[in-house]
């Protein structure tokens, strides 16, 4: 079957292989057919060789994390045939360490966890794959081709999870959520802030294209421009830009008893200049808090399900700005300016 590969560490090896060996059960009982995988820039910095692991024992990595597929047949009957479903992407370690014990895998502390996609487990970027029941998360039929969005949202739904928790270390009521970022990740985050009833900010560099629209369709203030230059005191910033000049500015502009989650993934390599003493002196003396959140766990996935099937279908659908046929599957990871989501269509 087809498959789309990479070798690890290998920067232009980027293939769509033909004869990409089955799935077998070992990987799990459901038999799943892919319908699409959404493209990230983590896909991005695998491609470029920067990131990324094989499976023991071979040289090719498959891509795809963000995972929308169609129940082929499940024995075990979680899932029915023909029902839409998107795998988990991360595995607990095998020790386990004391989180992935209890399945809190997107907390594992000695990261021997594994990734679809990403660290030492095949992606979904192949026409079929397999799951255990408990990486298998069914979707709402009616979501069809937006389902592709459930992984980027079990991301920004535990990093919602971490902020409420971390604001319940003492009386919180939080109203202004600022979103530095207006990519899929930002604006699923600007996404769950409108459903938790927030007043909600997102701050971005474009001036044109989609993004305006997508965060004023969901009653949130659009902004163009730097952090500082803007007239709140959000409680809650919520940074997907990764920048590093963003992230230490939404350090310092976050109000008193505020919660800054850095949800972006830096390159690193780049150096600022930083008042280290002047930020500690904020933080402290505002009881601020800055936490990093990355992955999700099942609990998350299902929650993110829900926020999905309580979206609007056209915004979401909106987020998907290119669907690229498999044929095509280099263009997909081309990012143009104007893209938000681009995914890479298996059934066309
Ligand atoms: C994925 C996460 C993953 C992280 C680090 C992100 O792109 O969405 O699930 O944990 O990369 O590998």
């Amino acid at each position: 079957m087809r498959a789309v590969t990479v070798i690890p560490g290998v920067p232009g090896s980027l293939r769509l292989l033909d004869d990409y060996p089955e799935p077998t059960t070992e990987e799990g009982s459901i038999l799943v057919e892919a319908v699409a995988v959404g493209v990230c820039g983590t896909d991005l910095e695998i491609i470029e060789g920067k990131y990324g692991e094989a499976p023991p024992g071979t040289d090719h990595l498959v891509l795809g994390h963000e995972s929308l597929g169609r129940v082929i047949e499940d024995p075990t009957g979680t899932l029915q045939p023909g029902e839409l479903v998107a795998g988990i992407v991360r595995h607990p370690d095998p020790v386990p360490c004391p989180n992935c014990a209890v399945d809190e895998w997107d907390m594992c502390r000695n990261g021997m966890f594994t990734e679809h996609g990403i660290k030492a487990l095949p992606g979904f970027a192949r026409q079929r794959w397999r799951l255990q029941p408990r990486f298998a998360v069914g979707l709402d039929s009616t979501l069809g081709e937006v389902g592709v969005l459930l992984e980027p949202t079990s991301v920004v739904v535990k990093a919602w999870d971490h902020i409420f928790r971390i604001g319940q270390r003492a009386e919180w009521q939080p109203r202004t959520a600022l979103i530095t970022g207006a990519g899929p990740i930002g604006l699923l985050a600007a996404l769950l802030a409108s459903q938790r009833g927030l007043s909600v900010h997102v701050l971005d560099l474009a001036t044109d294209g989609p993004k305006p629209a997508l965060a004023g369709a969901l009653g949130a203030t659009y902004h163009a421009g730097s952090i500082d230059q803007l007239d709140l005191e959000p409680d809650v910033i919520v940074e997907c830009t990764g920048a590093p000049a963003v992230v230490l500015e939404a350090m310092y502009k976050v109000a008193p008893t505020g919660i800054v989650c850095l949800a972006g993934v830096s390159s690193g390599g780049r150096t600022v200049d930083l008042d280290a003493g002047s930020l500690n002196r904020t933080l402290v003396l505002e009881n601020n808090v800055v936490f990093g959140s990355v992955n999700a766990n099942r609990r998350h996935w299902d929650d993110a399900a829900k926020a999905l099937s309580r979206a609007d279908r056209s915004w979401l659908a909106s987020l998907i700005t290119r669907r690229v046929p498999l044929s095509e599957y280099a263009a997909a990871y081309s990012p143009g300016p104007q893209d938000i989501k681009v995914v890479l269509d298996f059934t066309a």
